[in-house]
């Protein structure tokens, strides 16, 4: 038996929502029952309408006690944009302004007031709220980011221990306290400062379901990788770096390919960084180059990706700063670039503190960051483990559960680092052994001598990158160790040794490489996208004219809906999750409008292109390729193409590769011997798409990674 069985109407009536996440319901049928509440709920977890919703159905006012202004004056604006009575009172207003809120507030004409704890608190102040509870009576009081109140979180602020009073000098006002960070200590913290009765304690799971979380290596490429990100999708995003100078460096460099960034750290002014905020905001500029210090009471609630260019110090605010994406419920990306220098850095900088206590600390947090990052196992496990939550799993939304990393048996080669790195006398570091085993001819090398080790040249078979991904395997799984002192000399240990007698095997998860994640029903896909792009202008221009946030008009979810399923009329429009009465009569005609004119011109379009239909190939040759492609089809053997090309045979058979990938009329037969093909396919067949080194394994030395390389572009080409 529901006890408040309209709520779910009211919720769409004011909200525009059609059901309660998680948690809501519940919260709000307790504070409409007047008890005190302690809501834990991570970012994004909706718990501003756990308090608003009672506000407007409770008599009185409900005080909104928040930290910051900017906070305030978002959520202000986002109410008024549903037609409800809300204000604020900060040191933005001249004394005017505030006489008259204040005014407005004792005649009942508010239902919302925000407002910062130290003026609540002030002399001036209470006796106002004094009349208020006289006349139009207080109906609760909502602390919200209650954890500054504890000294033990990681944002005190002394004027949230005045709250203390307020339980003392209106004790029979219900407060509702909320916060996304809280570990026991806090919880007990606010519970105690605040004097909370007998409270109702409700704790959101921290899954934030709707975020992809995955890990890339960090290199030479990751900069085009951040910029595709960036162009994927049109929404807005954050990439943090450790430094100041990184971020302008950033920053720079996307400004030069075109997208609108703008950076965000200490080193600039107030002024300057109010007004980047404020751009990002509004959708002034898509993307915010940042240090940490952005990003608390960033409310927007459309961040589609937040990328973490440099190594996060620690998981807790690794899973705070990527936990900015996504807000709003729809899906979004988290992805962390991990590198082994961003490491050393860190390392750096931990060995530089001078407390033995502090520096065991960071350490073990750092660990804790690469074993997230390195962990084969699902991304959410590790992260909400952390948090003491436990997660079975498989959650299809981090990379690690979508492209499982096959693991391999590598105990040979750990044998043969191992013994590299005894036979060099264990004084060297991780480059200089992968050196060797590839047989290097630095000059360090043969002066060493270390060319006459009979470990020397026996790596050839693996890519220094491969090697790395060994070592440092090896040290993870403690059968290695690095010396601390800034020289990363490597070490063998008893369990080395153990390989080394082959008593024990070694076994490596080998990243495969992600395969294209295409939607299905790409057109349609692409239509929403398109008429979405429409919908965000209008949405953009209205915002502009009232000079509030975009998504305070609607938020991007909403627009995806608009954009699937198209509606042709007010009432149809007004059913979509988002759209509330007071919204629906203020800007239904106008969105309708967008999405009919779309639908008039879409209808154009697929009749022009049914009149000149002509197959379109996606898959065209580069100019390189088609200039190796003319030689071929003159009649070259790939040596000949690649001394007229001037290029290496792999470059050839790169390209012929792409090109049979492609379609194009590449006779396989004449390049891999047919007994071979078949052999080659079927291993393919049972490993799937993956990198050559696996698949050469399988098959032997026999096999050239080039014959590999081309049945596998073949392989490909059927697949698709
Ligand atoms: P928090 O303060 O917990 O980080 P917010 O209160 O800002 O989260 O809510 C996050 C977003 O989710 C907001 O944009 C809000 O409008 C939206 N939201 C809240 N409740 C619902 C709901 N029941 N259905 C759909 N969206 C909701
Ligand atoms: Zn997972």
């Amino acid at each position: 038996m529901l006890q408040y069985p309209q709520l779910e109407q009211y919720l769409k009536y004011h909200f525009g929502y059609d059901h309660f996440r998680p948690g809501q319901r519940q919260i709000v049928e307790d504070a409409l029952q007047n008890r005190d509440l302690m809501v834990i709920m991570p970012t994004g977890g909706g718990k501003s309408l756990c308090f608003q919703l009672p506000a407007l159905l409770k008599p009185g006012l409900t005080v909104v006690v928040s930290p910051l202004i900017a906070l305030m004056q978002d959520q202000v604006e986002a109410l008024r944009n549903n037609n409800i009575a809300a204000t604020f009172l900060n040191s933005s207003l001249n004394s005017h302004q505030v006489r008259s809120r204040e005014e407005a507030i004792m005649t009942g004409k508010v239902k919302l007031l925000y407002v910062a704890p130290e003026r609540l608190m002030s002399e001036r102040f209470l006796p106002v709220l004094d009349v208020v509870k006289e006349k139009v009576g207080l109906a609760n009081f909502a602390i919200d980011e209650a954890h500054c109140v504890s000294e033990w979180g990681h944002d005190f602020r002394p004027e949230y221990r005045q709250l203390m009073l307020l339980k003392k000098r209106f004790p029979q006002v219900p407060t509702i306290a909320l916060t996304a960070t809280a570990t026991d200590r806090v919880k007990a913290d606010i519970i105690d400062q605040l004097g909370l009765k007998q409270p109702s304690i409700h704790i959101a799971s921290f899954n934030r379901q709707n975020l992809y979380y995955e890990i890339r290596p960090k290199n030479s490429r990751s900069y085009s990788e951040i910029l595709e990100i960036v162009r994927e999708n049109e929404g807005s995003g954050i990439i943090y770096c450790l430094t100041r100078k990184k971020v302008d460096e950033l920053t720079l460099k996307l400004q030069k390919d075109k997208v609108a960034a703008l950076s965000y750290h200490a080193g600039l002014t107030d002024k300057e960084r109010s007004e980047n905020q404020t751009k990002f905001i509004r959708d002034d500029v898509r993307v915010m180059v940042a240090t940490i210090a952005f990003g608390m009471g960033i409310n927007k609630p459309d961040v589609r990706f937040v990328i973490h260019a440099d190594l996060p110090r620690n998981l807790e605010s690794y899973y705070q700063e990527s936990g900015r994406a996504g807000r709003d419920g729809e899906p979004s990306r988290c992805t962390l670039f991990f590198s082994f220098g961003d490491v050393k850095t860190i390392e750096w900088s931990i060995n530089q503190k001078t407390d033995p206590q502090e520096q065991l600390i960071a350490k073990q947090q750092l660990r804790q960051v690469i074993d997230y990052a390195e962990g084969t196992d699902c991304r959410r496990t590790i992260q909400l483990g952390y948090f003491g939550e436990r997660f079975p799993g498989n959650c299809g939304n981090c990379d690690n559960c979508r492209y499982p990393k096959p693991v391999q048996d590598w105990t040979i080669e750990a044998m043969k680092f191992l013994s590299c790195v005894a036979r060099s006398k264990e004084r060297y570091g991780m480059n200089y052994i992968i050196d060797v085993l590839r047989g290097s001819k630095s000059q360090k090398i043969t002066v060493n001598k270390h060319d006459q080790l009979s470990t020397y040249g026996i790596g050839k078979d693996k890519t220094a990158d491969e090697w790395k991904m060994l070592c440092r395997s090896l040290l993870h799984q403690g059968l290695l160790e690095q010396s601390n002192d800034g020289y990363s000399v490597l070490k063998l240990n008893a369990l080395s040794w153990e390989v080394m007698r082959k008593q024990r095997s070694v076994s490596l998860a080998v990243p495969m490489k992600p395969k294209l994640n295409l939607e299905d029903g790409g057109v349609k896909a692409a239509e929403v996208e398109d008429l979405m792009h429409r919908l965000r202008s209008l949405r953009k221009k209205l915002a502009d004219e009232q000079a509030v946030p975009p998504y305070v008009i609607f938020h991007d979810s909403t627009l995806r809906l608009m954009a699937q399923v198209q509606p042709k009329t007010l009432e149809e429009f007004g059913e979509l999750s988002g759209v509330g009465s007071y919204k629906l009569s203020e800007y239904g005609e106008q969105f309708l409008t967008e999405i009919q004119s779309y639908r008039i011109e879409k209808a154009a379009q697929i009749f022009k292109n049914s009149q000149s239909l002509s197959s379109v190939a996606n898959d065209y040759p580069s100019d390189t390729e088609y200039s190796t492609f003319e030689l071929y089809q003159q009649g070259f053997s790939v040596q000949e193409i690649a001394d007229k090309r001037n290029v290496r045979t792999t470059t050839i058979i790169r390209h012929l590769s792409d090109l049979i990938e492609k379609n194009q009329p590449v006779d396989l037969n004449q390049l891999v011997p047919l007994d071979k093909q078949k052999k080659i396919w079927q291993v393919i067949d049972v490993l799937g798409d993956i990198s050559l080194t696996p698949i050469r394994e399988h098959l032997g030395q026999d096999y050239s990674f080039d014959e590999i390389r081309l049945v596998r572009a073949k392989w490909r080409k059927e697949q698709k």
